[in-house]
């Protein structure tokens, strides 16, 4: 092992608690599936748009960073979707909030600092921790880190269960040591998915199929039914943009911190560390199979662990991509930001 530190996220140490095999798999052979998920890519275009609405505050150059997001978005039905949904949101988002009661202090701003034992407070000499917060924000006097999310859904139990959103905080705590400024809390802005779909229209045979039906059940045996068409792109916006007047379709939730999570924090990021060395110096990575289709979907290695690391299945399904990548800053022309 060589004497520089190994540069980690969060987002490595939570997936090492959840599910060792998987933190081996991407953080040590540096693999990813080739077909990544949509979700978290819709999630970065909103990210790159909301930085740039806070840069500028410009919502036509929004929109036209949205265009260039989506370039193939008239043959490819996936790229099409995100583009709807991204351009509707971004719209009612920049009308909603014309005005903030905070002010911006910085933007997807990087950090990286050193995890230290709690016992003696000596710095890991293996490990450094890094990460990237959405921005920092002042609100009387009082900054907060600003945290974009987007949600297929804002009730109960998802603002509930941002307490547990134990990366947030431990960022949170970064930023204070790295820069200097002492963070009250986390201000979550909350974006919500609207789960519309653009109408797609009837084949000859689905609409023959329906007629026949209708037909069977009509006592004159006459039907004026006529053949559904594809929903257009005007109409389908116009359908989103009604739905976006929805106050619901936004939420603000602000969390103040509290200075013994982060004690509870630091130390158990420690003793992750700990857990890592030994794992890698052993060579054993266990599994963690009841993580296997948490999220309710499969884990993004599942079928590696299930073909037992079949080298076949790594080779056609998987790609070596390098670790950390939400770290990167990407072009605002990307075509995939991040993973
Ligand atoms: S498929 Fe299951 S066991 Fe394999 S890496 Fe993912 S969570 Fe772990």
């Amino acid at each position: 092992m060589s004497g520089v530190p190994m540069i980690t996220t969060y987002t490595m140490w939570s997936q090492f608690r959840n599910c060792r095999k998987a933190a081996e798999l991407r953080y040590l052979q540096h693999l990813v599936p080739l077909e990544r998920d949509r979700n978290l890519h819709f999630g970065s275009i909103i990210h790159e748009c909301l930085q740039s609405w806070y840069q500028r505050r410009d919502l036509a150059e929004v929109l036209a960073l949205i265009d260039r997001l989506c370039p193939n978005r008239l043959q490819d039905e996936n790229q099409l979707r995100d583009w709807h949904l991204a351009t509707a949101m971004m719209k009612a988002y920049a009308a909603r909030y014309a005005t903030e009661n905070f002010e911006v202090m910085a933007l997807e701003k990087n950090f990286e600092g050193p995890i230290v034992n709690p016992m003696t407070s000596a710095a890991s000499r293996s490990f450094t921790l890094a990460g990237k917060v959405d921005g920092i924000v002042r609100i009387d006097g009082e900054h907060f880190i600003l945290e974009h999310k987007t949600a297929a859904q804002v009730d109960g139990d998802y603002l509930e269960k941002l307490w547990t959103d134990f990366q947030i905080t431990i960022y949170a705590y970064y930023v204070e040591q790295t820069m200097g400024i002492p963070i009250t809390g986390i201000l979550y802005n909350v974006l919500v998915k609207a789960k519309l779909q653009q109408g797609k229209g009837e084949t000859e045979e689905q609409f023959q199929e329906r007629r026949a039906e209708l037909l069977s059940k009509s006592k004159t045996g006459k039907t004026t039914a006529k053949r559904k068409q594809p929903e257009s792109d005007q109409e389908f916006q116009a359908r989103l943009t009604e739905k976006y007047t929805d106050p619901g379709m936004f939420h603000r939730e602000m969390l103040y911190l509290s200075r013994d999570r982060f004690d509870v924090l630091r130390s158990e990021l420690w003793e992750l560390t700990q857990a890592f060395l030994d794992a890698r110096r052993r060579g054993v990575f266990y599994q963690n199979t009841a993580f296997c289709f948490n999220y309710q979907r499969p884990c993004p290695y599942f079928a590696i662990c299930r073909s037992n690391g079949n080298p076949n299945v790594i080779e056609n399904f998987y790609q070596r991509v390098a670790p950390n990548e939400e770290l990167r800053v990407m072009p605002s022309d990307a075509p995939e930001t991040a993973f």
